[in-house]
Formats: C-alpha cells, structure tokens, sequence
C-alpha cells in the first residue's frame, strides 16, 4: 500500500512544482507587460500635460485649462503604480527615482509655463517662452532616456516569457503523461500481485476442504494476517476439533464394541440354555420372560453389530473382495438362510434368475439381499408370495458421449403394506422406519437399509424401493455386471 501512496504523493508534487512553475512564468510576463504598458503612458501623459500647458498658454482656451491639472494628476498615478509595480525590484526602483525627478522637473516646468499665460496675458511676455518650450522638449527626452533601461529589462522578459512558458508547459504535459502511464503500470502490477496471492492462497483454502473430506493431511496454514489468513487458521483449528471428536468417537466405538457386546453375548447364551432347559426345567410364566429377555438381548446384539457395521463402511475400513459371482448363486444362499423364517409365516419365496454375474464381494451382497428378503417376510402377510428376479439392465451414463453402463438389477418384491411414496428415500437413513410402531413390533432398529445402501455404492451400484402394482413393495438394486 506504502509504495503506490508515495508513488502517488510524488506524483501530485512533481505536478504542483511544474504548474506552479508554469504560473510564475505567466506572473512574470504579465507583470513586464503592465510596468512597459505605465511606462508608456507615463510618457504619453507627461507630452498631454506639456500639450495642455503649451496649448494654454497659446491659447488661453479652457479645455487646455481644465485638462491640464487631469493629466498632472495622470502623471503622479502613473508614477505611483510604477512604483508599486517595481518596489521590489533595486535596480529598476533605482532607474525610476530618476524618472520621478525628470517629472517633478517636468511638472514645475509646465507649472510655469501655465502661470505666464496668467501673469502675462500679453503676446510680448510670451517671446520668452521660446526658450521654455526647449526645455519641454528637453525634458520629454530625459524622460525617454529614464525609462528606456526599465523598458529594456522589461522587453527582454516579454521576448523570454513565451519560450519558457511552451517549455514549462512541455515538461507538465510530460510529467503528466509519464505520470498516468506508470500509475497505469503500477496499478495493474499490484492488481496482479494482489489478486495472485489471493487465488492462490484460496485455491489451498479450497484443496484444504476436499483433503478434509478425503482424510488427508492439511496444507501448512496460509501466510499473512489478513481475512483470509484469519479464515484458514480458524478452518484448521475446526479440522482439529474435528479430528478430537473423531478420537474420541472411536474410542467409544471401542469401548461399545467390547465392553457391551461381549457381556451381552454371554448374557444371551445363559438365556438360551436357561430357555432350552439346560439348567433344569423352568416354570411356565419364568419360561415366558426369559424367552422375552433373550430375544430383547438378542436385538441389542444385532443393533450394536450393526452400528459398528456401519461405522467400519463409513471409516472406509470395510475392504470389498470383488469378485465376479454368478447372481443365481447369491439369492440362493440368502433364501436358504431365511428358509424357516418364511416357513414360519407359510410364505413361498419364488425367484426368476438369469444366468447373470455381478462384480462384488460376494457375503457382503448375500448380506444385502438377506436384509430385503427378511423385511419382505416380516411385512408380508401371512402365507404371502415374495417374487425375487434378476437380470441384466441398461443404465444411462452419468457423463455425457460416454457409452450406456450394463448393470445386473435384483428385485424384492412383496405383497405386504408396502411403502409410502414420500419416505422411500428416508427409509434409506440410520434408523428410519415407515411407522414408529415397526421397532417393537417386528424387532427392527431402522439401520439394515442404511447398512444396504452403504454397501451397494461401495460396489457403484444403486438401490431403491417402488410401489408394486399388485400392492406392496418392490425393493431393487443395480451392480456393476461381472464377466467370467
Ligand atoms: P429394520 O427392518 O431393522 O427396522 P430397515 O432399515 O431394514 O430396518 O428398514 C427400515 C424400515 O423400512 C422398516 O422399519 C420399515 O418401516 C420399512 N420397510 C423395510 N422393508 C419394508 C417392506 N418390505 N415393506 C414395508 N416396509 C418396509
């Protein structure tokens, strides 16, 4: 900022000193032309006033009586002004005291020559005055001779005055244009320089914000104590909360993971023996409230299981074996494991498979469709008919000119209650569920979705749930096809 400023001071300083030099000059000529102008006219006055003595004496007419005294005035102004004009100046003040005694001598001539007209009024009294108008001319020419060297000095300023004036003009005009043209180069090399460092500084700014989100290391924090130096300190001392509460959220991970879900674990295997009577046979109403007992524990086994589960995908510490598996293969494994589930209820599970592969990890897929099937029989009805498919789809590319994705697309469909059209996105988030009621009454915690979805895009794939015209719901999914 330092350096435009005094650029900007000189700049307007050199301007001054050039203008004001520039005024002095036109000061200057000015004046010589008003001191040559008086001196002129002191001259001029000087002959009026001798005319109008000479006239009146001659004559004895009253204008030369009346102007006489106008111009003996005139004279006495002209000297005053000159000496205002010149008081400062020694040498010419000095070649005017002489000029003022030529004119006194002038004025007590004409006096006289006046008052013999007066006194005399006779044509011989004026033979006399031959010898005075001599002396009137004499006088004119001393007067001439005591002004010239004012004059001269004058002259030679009004000869120089228009030369300097074009140069000291010339040097303002350069002085201007070099000015502006390096004001011009000044401001935009700071507007570079400024708006360089801004950028780039903003640019780390905003590589810093997508590190965060890949987990990566930050940049060291931008330099400076501006705005923007303020921001970054401030958004890398966020970052560090951040990763505080990061710490501290897996370490509770941590200690949920172990110390609750081992004790629950043995506390579910007592109640498996107690219910199945190893401990001896248990009275009806103890039967009925340890069978309870073991599938509430049973329930906060699955909830915490599924948490870390969740948590392990979002960590990114959830590592895919990929694979191409035959699709067939997949459903097959999950019916099986849900086969006295869907018996239990006298639903029939029918599948149309085509002979299609998926590239994926192959339990974490299994896991998935076990999940829609296993919400398919808790919401179907009772003898119910769920309908499995597979085959291969065409998908849109994502990115215009490149080619259609083939993908392999799985569908659940049921005929139980189906889902509303405004929360079959929802249904997709931790713990959201259709009716407050599903948690208790079909012993769901509302993350086997979320944990679906998760899996789903870490193979690039989709998921999603339709109505299914006959009443229910259809659940599908798209993998990426696998070839063999
Ligand atoms: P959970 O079943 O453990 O509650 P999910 O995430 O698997 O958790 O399901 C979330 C919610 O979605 C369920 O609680 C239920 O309300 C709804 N839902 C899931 N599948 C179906 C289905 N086939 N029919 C109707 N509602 C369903």
């Amino acid at each position: 900022m330092s350096i435009p400023l005094v650029f900007e001071i000189l700049f307007v300083w050199v301007l001054t000193s050039l203008n004001s030099q520039l005024e002095a000059e036109m000061r200057r000529e000015a004046h010589a032309k008003d001191v040559v102008r008086t001196v002129f006219k002191l001259q001029r006055d000087l002959l009026d006033c001798a005319t109008a003595a000479a006239a009146f004496s001659l004559t004895n007419d009253v204008y030369s009586d009346e102007r006489f005294p106008l111009t003996r005035r005139w004279i006495k102004q002209d000297l005053e002004q000159l000496d205002i004009l010149i008081g400062n100046n020694p040498e010419q003040t000095r070649k005017l005291k002489y000029a003022h005694v030529v004119a006194e001598r002038g004025l007590k001539l004409f006096d006289d020559l006046k008052s013999r007209r007066a006194e005399a009024a006779t044509l011989d009294s004026l033979i006399g005055t031959g010898t005075t108008y001599g002396r009137v001319r004499s006088l004119v020419g001393q007067m001439g001779g005591a002004t010239r060297d004012i004059i001269e000095e004058e002259e030679r300023i009004l000869a120089q005055s228009p030369g300097m004036q074009s140069q000291h003009r010339e040097m303002l005009q350069n002085a201007l244009i070099v000015g502006v043209g390096l004001n011009v180069v000044v401001a935009v090399m700071l507007a570079m320089f400024f708006s360089k460092g801004i950028t780039k500084r903003l640019e780390i700014m905003s590589e810093n914000s997508s590190r965060v989100a890949k987990g990566e290391p930050l940049h060291p924090p931008v330099e400076g104590s501006d705005e923007i130096a303020q921001l970054d300190q401030t958004f890398h001392r966020m970052v560090d909360d951040l990763n505080q509460a990061e710490i501290k959220r897996q370490q509770l991970l941590q200690t949920v993971s172990h110390d609750l879900r081992s004790p629950l674990s043995s506390v579910r295997g007592i109640l498996t023996l107690l219910s199945a009577g190893a401990m001896g046979p248990l009275p009806e109403k103890a039967l009925g409230k340890v069978k309870i007992a073991e599938s509430d524990v049973e329930r906060l086994i699955k909830l915490i299981t599924d948490l870390l589960d969740l948590e392990k995908i979002a960590e990114g510490k959830s590592q895919l074996e990929v694979a191409p598996v035959q699709v067939k293969r997949l459903v097959e494994r999950a019916a099986n494991s849900l086969v006295s589930l869907a018996e239990e209820k006298g639903i029939n599970i029918s599948r149309t498979i085509d002979p299609v592969q998926v590239l994926a990890d192959e339990d974490r897929l299994v896991q998935v469709i076990v999940n829609l099937l296993s919400n398919a029989i808790k919401f179907s009805p009772d003898g119910g008919e769920i309908e499995v498919e597979a085959a291969m789809v065409e998908t849109v590319a994502s990115t215009a000119g490149s080619p259609p994705k083939q993908m392999i697309e799985i569908t659940v469909a049921d005929h139980g209650r189906g889902v509303p059209e405004d929360l079959q996105e929802k249904i997709f988030e931790r713990f959201e569920q259709v009716k407050k009621t599903d948690a208790t009454e079909s012993g769901g915690s509302g993350l086997g979705l979320a944990i679906c979805k998760s899996i789903v895009e870490l193979h690039g794939g989709s998921i999603g749930v339709r109505q299914n015209q006959g009443g229910g719901s259809i659940f599908w999914l798209r993998i990426p096809q696998g070839r063999s």
